[in-house]
C-alpha cells in the first residue's frame, strides 16, 4: 500500500514533493507520481495537498471492490 495521486485533481503544485521526507514523489508534466517502493504511508503529503489529490491504495481497492 502506498499513497497514490488522483490525477484529475492534481494541480502539479509540488507541495507534496516538498513534504515527502522519503523523496517518494516527483511531478512530471504537472502531475505528481508516487514511487510505491519508497512510500512509508506517513500521510505528510495528504496533509499538505490543498486539492484532495492524494489517497491510499487500500482506499482505491475498497472502491473497486464495491463496483
Ligand atoms: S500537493 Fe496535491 S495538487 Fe500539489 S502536486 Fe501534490 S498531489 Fe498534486
Ligand atoms: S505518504 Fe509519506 S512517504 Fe508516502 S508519498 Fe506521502 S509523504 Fe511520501
Amino acid at each position: 500500500m502506498s499513497a497514490f495521486i488522483i490525477e484529475g485533481l492534481c494541480q502539479g503544485c509540488q507541495r507534496c514533493v516538498d513534504a515527502c521526507t522519503r523523496g517518494a514523489i516527483l511531478v512530471f508534466a504537472r502531475v505528481a507520481n508516487v514511487n510505491a517502493d519508497k512510500c512509508i504511508e506517513c500521510e505528510e503529503c495528504v496533509e499538505v495537498c490543498m486539492h484532495g489529490a492524494i489517497a491510499f491504495r487500500e482506499n482505491l481497492e475498497v472502491v473497486q471492490k464495491n463496483d
